[in-house]
């Protein structure tokens, strides 16, 4: 008794390594990239996460105690809380590719993920500054 024809069994081996190997370029492309976090306040630097340290935290800077940020252990961050009126920065969910943005303009901070290593940049800020 055959419950799948050949070919439908086929399609679903082809779905499921399909589906397999995406997880695993996903998976090697950000393990591959290591990401930390920006808080900005007032457009100022307030506070760097590391991305990568495998810790589950909510925590919230000094500036602002009403909005808390929520790290998880797999390196996602996001605004937990805010007593902002619109939400639209707890909206805007969980971050964790270089490049995400979210912002809370009534709180006028700024959530980044930006490259583990920016030394560069840092050195630049410095001859600037
Ligand atoms: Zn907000």
């Amino acid at each position: 008794m055959k419950f799948f024809k050949k070919t439908d069994l086929i399609i679903i081996f082809g779905i499921f390594i399909v589906g397999l190997a995406l997880w695993a370029i996903f998976t090697f492309s950000n393990s591959s990239k290591p990401a930390k976090a920006e808080i900005y306040y007032k457009s100022e630097l307030v506070a760097t996460i590391d991305l990568n340290s495998g810790v589950d935290k909510e925590f919230s800077i000094p500036q602002n105690k009403n909005v808390i940020f929520h790290l998880t252990k797999d390196g996602h961050i996001c605004f937990e809380k805010s007593d902002c009126p619109d939400k639209i920065c707890v909206r805007t969910g969980m971050l964790k590719n270089v490049g995400e943005t979210a912002a809370c303009l009534p709180n006028e901070i700024i959530l980044k993920i930006v490259p583990l290593t920016t030394r560069g940049d840092d050195e630049l800020d410095m001859i600037v500054g």
